[in-house]
This record gives C-alpha cells, sequence and structure tokens, in this order.
C-alpha cells in the first residue's frame, strides 16, 4: 500500500469518481487486491443507473434504471448474482408490434412469416452487418440506414420499433456503427439481437448494487461528495476536489457516465471533454415509467404510434406493474397518467413514477448509444495520464449494458494491478 503527499487531503492508491456498478466493482477488485482505495458517489446513495425503489410502502422494488440482462452471456452479472443469492425472472411471450398501417399480436419469428416485407427488412440489415463496414459508418445514423436498405415504409417502422430496446434514442441520432457492435454482442444474428433470452432480477439490479456496496470494507465509500475538479499534479498523482475536500492518489478512476463528465473541471483540461463532445457523444434519452395498474397484465408493445414506443408488465406478489418507456422529447409536457390512460384504457393506473435521466446532471442521458460522429470508447476510455475514465459507457464489450460497466472495470483493474 502506499501514502502519498501530506497537504489538506487524504491520500490513497486510487481514488474512484462515481459508484455506479463500475466504481463499485472496480473499488472491490483493488480493495481486495490490498490498494488503499476511496470510493465517491455525489448522491446519497450508490448504485448510479441501477437505482430500485418501490412504487408504495410495503410494494416490492422496480428498477428505475438498468433492468434485463442476458443469463447465457452475461457472465460478470450471473457471477455477481449468484454471489448475492439474486434469483432470475424469465420473460417470454409474444409482442404487440403497432406502427402505422399495421397492428399484430406476434413474436418475432411469426412477424417476418405475416409480413414478408418486413422479413425483406430483417435481411437487409442482416446482409448489411455480414459485409465489412463502410467506412462513413460512426457518421451514418440507424435512421438513414435503415431508409437506405429498406423501400418499405411499414417494414421500417417495425424494424426501427424493434431496434428500439436496444437504443432509448432518436433512430436519427444514433450511430449505425453502435447497431452493428450490439448485434455482433448478440451473435451476430437479427434474432438473438431483437428477442434475447432475457431475465431480470427478482430483487433488482438496485438491489444488487445496494449488495456490492455493502460488502465493501468500512469507510471506503463516501456518498454526498460532488467532485468538481481534478488537478493533475507536478509528481503525476491527481487530486480530486469536491466541497473544500480533497483526495489525492495515484490514480483516479473516473466511473462516472460520459455525458456527465463535462460537469467536472480537469487541470489540465483534456481536450475531449467538453459540453459538444462529452455532453453530447450519448444521445439516449430513455424515460422510464412504472406504474401499478387494474386489470389483465397487456403483453409487451413495441409501438411507433404511441409515444410510449416499449411497454411491458410484471405481475408481482399478485399487484400488476407496468412499465413504459419514452423518449424524453416525445412526452416534454405531457401528463403521463393520460398517456397511459389512452395508451392501456383497459389498465386504469393506481399510482406511477417517472425517472428522466437526462434531466439528472451526474448522468445527462440513459444508456450509452453513441450519437453520429461520436466514438465514446475512443474518445474517453484512454488514460489521461493518471486518470482513467471507465464504466459502462466506454467498456471494452458490451459497451451500454450492466454487464458493460462490470467488465470496464475488470479492464482497468487488470491494468493498475500489472
Ligand atoms: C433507463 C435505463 C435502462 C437501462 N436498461 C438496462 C438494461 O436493461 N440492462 C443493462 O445491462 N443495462 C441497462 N442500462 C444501462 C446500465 O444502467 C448502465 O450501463 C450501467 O449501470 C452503468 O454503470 P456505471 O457504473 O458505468 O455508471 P452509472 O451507473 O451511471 O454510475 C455513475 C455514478 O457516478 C456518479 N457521479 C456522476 N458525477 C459525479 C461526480 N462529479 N462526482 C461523484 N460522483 C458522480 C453518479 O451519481 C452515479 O452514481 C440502462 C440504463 C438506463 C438509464
Amino acid at each position: 500500500m502506499m501514502m502519498i503527499g501530506q497537504g489538506s487531503g487524504t491520500s490513497h492508491d486510487t481514488a474512484i469518481v462515481g459508484a455506479g456498478l463500475a466504481g463499485l466493482a472496480a473499488a472491490r477488485s483493488l480493495a481486495a487486491a490490498g490498494q488503499s482505495v476511496k470510493l465517491l458517489e455525489a448522491l446519497d446513495f450508490p448504485g448510479g443507473r441501477t437505482r430500485s425503489s418501490a412504487l408504495a410502502p410495503g410494494q416490492r422494488e422496480v428498477d428505475w434504471g438498468a433492468e434485463w440482462l442476458i443469463p447465457t452471456l452475461h457472465r460478470r452479472m450471473m457471477a455477481l448474482a449468484r454471489e448475492f443469492d439474486f434469483e432470475l425472472e424469465e420473460e417470454d411471450g409474444a409482442t404487440v408490434w403497432d406502427v402505422p398501417g399495421l397492428r399484430e399480436v406476434a413474436r418475432l419469428k411469426d412477424l417476418q412469416a405475416l409480413y414478408p416485407n418486413f422479413s425483406a427488412g430483417m435481411s437487409a440489415v442482416q446482409h448489411w452487418f455480414d459485409t465489412p463496414p463502410a467506412e462513413d459508418e460512426r457518421n451514418v445514423s440507424i435512421g438513414t440506414l435503415l431508409r437506405r436498405l429498406i423501400p418499405d415504409q411499414v417494414a421500417r417502422d417495425l424494424l426501427e420499433v424493434a431496434i428500439y430496446p436496444l437504443t432509448g434514442a432518436d433512430p436519427g441520432e444514433v450511430s449505425a456503427a453502435m447497431l452493428r457492435g450490439e448485434i455482433a454482442l448478440h451473435g451476430g444474428g437479427l434474432e438473438g439481437t431483437f428477442a434475447p433470452p432475457s431475465a431480470r432480477l427478482a430483487r433488482t439490479c438496485g438491489g444488487l448494487a445496494r449488495a456490492l456496496a455493502e460488502s465493501l470494507p468500512t469507510g471506503l465509500l463516501e456518498t454526498g461528495i460532488r467532485v468538481a475538479r481534478i488537478v493533475v499534479e507536478p509528481d503525476g498523482t491527481a487530486t480530486a476536489h469536491a466541497a473544500g475536500r480533497s483526495w489525492r492518489a495515484r490514480h483516479i478512476l473516473l466511473a462516472v457516465p460520459v455525458a456527465a463528465l463535462h460537469h467536472i473541471a480537469f487541470d489540465p483540461p483534456i481536450t475531449t471533454v467538453g459540453p459538444d463532445t462529452s455532453g453530447r457523444a450519448n444521445a439516449g434519452e430513455d424515460v422510464k415509467i412504472w406504474a401499478e395498474i387494474d386489470g389483465p397484465p397487456p403483453p409487451e408493445h413495441l409501438s411507433k404510434r404511441s409515444p410510449l414506443r416499449l411497454a411491458y408488465s410484471w405481475v408481482q406478489d399478485g399487484t400488476t406493474l407496468l412499465c413504459a418507456h419514452a423518449l424524453a422529447r416525445d412526452i416534454a409536457g405531457h401528463d403521463p397518467a393520460t398517456l397511459l390512460a389512452k395508451a392501456f384504457p383497459g389498465n386504469p393506473a393506481r399510482r406511477l413514477g417517472l425517472q428522466d435521466w437526462r434531466a439528472e446532471p451526474g448522468f445527462g442521458a440513459s444508456w450509452m448509444s453513441a450519437r453520429a460522429g461520436h466514438d465514446p470508447a475512443a474518445d474517453f476510455a484512454p488514460s489521461f495520464g493518471p486518470i482513467r475514465v471507465i464504466g459502462g459507457d466506454v467498456a471494452p464489450e458490451w459497451v451500454g449494458w450492466m454487464e458493460g460497466a462490470l467488465a470496464s472495470a475488470d479492464a482497468a483493474v487488470a491494468e493498475l494491478m500489472s
């Protein structure tokens, strides 16, 4: 263990800023390896975009951010779930496909048989994926790509709604390279990408993050500390500053969302970190609405007719919950209760809650959906002297997912311990 500097602040081998899954996992591994570690979190609680809470006292919690994992593919998440004894609940069933000109209740496979133009669109996107990427692909949006590949408007709309759960963003803004990356992660096939064998954690992802936080050595995590400035010192160490306090360390892991990086001042400045780069790199603007509803649980909905683009229900201890996702821009100024009543007239809501991650300065966007023209992993993941950006947004694999946050933490820990 190394102790450096004297000054007014404390000194550590590694200071980590941000106690989401990436910061928590990195802190635990580094502390277990004998390092002196400090984990600083702006909010009063850890977990970041795995926040969970109940809609009403006494009810089980719901996830306001990350919710789904793919047990066959997410080995780090599965290992954590097993370690803390978190059970999985698997999801399966038909989807209501609702776009102008077509409303069909079907599984993805059946929809292809029912609507040949959709099947042709799937083949066109598969062919695009199977051929080497065009040079400008990073600058092309998914919306532009679909217009190039698929002449039929209804088929294009169906593809768009199938892609929404992967992006949580306007298809006109997300990079086509992001879609290519997602298809590759899911094994290279469109069916596995758009209808993966997903599961949620019955005790929520937020619950898992809390369990991870509770497993840390006492005093390692400090909450309510919003780091405002990071200074690289002449001796190559770095100091994180927050409200009159400071933490000096050989290394600083910045485990904060890319869209929140520009709220921290760097001395000397990091050229890629500014409102137009870090602040806009993530096009994700998914808003999540959870409601306790009456009536029979509706099946999954993918819609282009309603601003509620994705919706699914969950029966928990006899209570039926509905989760709806929308783009922040689509529902700005609308009453969420009215939107739900219009989309699900047979399911009156007793109570509801809404989470808009884009509106919180410590997040600035939902999950990572690289904006066309941006490459967050290339722009932000390299080390800047003693500072390294980590997290789900810049992960070496599973970018945008919880699995990516853990993979990024693993990569940073391996580098620091080598
Ligand atoms: C609506 C939504 C749905 C999602 N669905 C899924 C899903 O189904 N499956 C999946 O795998 N992933 C999903 N994700 C993505 C997943 O939540 C993230 O990829 C993952 O949780 C990122 O973890 P992280 O540790 O990198 O960052 P975060 O969880 O964002 O943690 C960053 C932390 O940094 C803190 N912070 C910010 N600024 C400062 C500062 N200046 N000083 C100190 N602390 C600071 C924040 O408060 C936060 O706690 C979803 C995300 C959202 C928003």
